[in-house]
């Protein structure tokens, strides 16, 4: 009787856009037949629909989600967070060997450099904070509310601050407006954005992805400069760019691929 038969499962380890189109494209295309469960840290307040199942809240450490993997008989693992959320990434990669479980990493593919851009790469927030402070008058910080603590003591610079959430935006020193929004942004309401706000410098991590390039092209169309924080290194193990090939890779470990 197929409702008596122990269904697959996959485990996606989510919090971005593309994690969210993968739980949609992979229950599109198994329906009932695969337990498709999102996982999210719990930061944002309001998350958007999810197809399939979801759980919230952290695992506690790589040992609790190796613990979580076989105990709810998750069959695969994608990874499928933010190419900066890199302790949940290492903790993946961890838990995924020790328990065997095939993970993959969907990781969002970089911005790529125009010959006009002007980015001044930094390693991390904290000297994105120290650059702005010594370039920028008007900046624009879109780094994301977890990290705006690093811009917190700059008194120098006026700052147009984005965030999905106002609760999670710390004090800050400067004087500042804040910006309640949520992506995607297209590249010419980013560019009016810039010039209504007279903004010098934007501030940004690079994220990648089509969703936030709007503000890329923006920065690039008015000749700003734009401080970009490197992203850290990519988690080890296989990866794939976009959404399809996550969704190809998960038939393929089911046998029910394309090819
Ligand atoms: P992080 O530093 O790599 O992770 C910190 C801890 O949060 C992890 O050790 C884990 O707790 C928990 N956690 C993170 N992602 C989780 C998930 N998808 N499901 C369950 N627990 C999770 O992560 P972060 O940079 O704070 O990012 C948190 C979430 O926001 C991620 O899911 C990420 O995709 C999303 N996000 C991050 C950024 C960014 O710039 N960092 C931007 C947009 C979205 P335990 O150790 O207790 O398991």
């Amino acid at each position: 009787m197929p409702g008596s038969e122990r269904r697959p499962a996959v485990l996606i380890l989510g919090g971005t856009a593309e994690a969210a189109a993968l739980a949609g494209g992979l229950v599109a295309r198994h329906g009932v037949a695969l337990r498709v469960v999102s996982s999210l840290a719990g930061r944002t307040e309001r998350p958007g629909h999810l197809a399939g199942e979801v759980r919230i809240g952290g695992f506690g450490g790589a040992d609790g989600l190796r613990c979580y993997l076989e105990a709810n008989d998750i069959d695969l693992l994608v990874d499928a967070t933010h190419p900066f959320a890199a302790t949940i990434s290492a903790n993946a990669a961890a838990a995924a060997e020790r328990s065997g479980t095939p993970r993959l990493v969907l990781a969002r593919p970089m911005w790529r450099r125009d010959p006009r851009d002007r980015w001044i790469e930094v390693p991390d927030v904290t000297a994105a904070a120290a650059t702005t402070a010594r370039i920028g008058r008007r900046a624009f910080l879109t780094v994301g509310p977890g990290d705006l603590g690093a811009f917190a003591a700059l008194d120098s610079v006026w700052l147009l601050v984005r965030a999905i959430s106002g609760r999670a935006v710390p004090p800050l020193a400067a004087p500042h407006e804040v910006l309640i929004a949520r992506g995607p942004f297209a590249a010419p309401a980013e560019e009016a954005l810039m010039r209504r706000y007279g903004i010098d410098l934007l501030v940004t991590k690079a994220s990648g992805g089509a969703a936030t390039e709007g503000k890329i092209v923006a920065a690039r169309r008015l000749g700003l400069r734009v401080v970009m924080v490197r992203r850290p290194p990519p988690p080890p193990g296989p990866k794939v760019e976009s959404v399809e090939a996550a969704v190809e890779w998960v038939g393929e470990r089911l046998g029910t691929g394309s090819g």
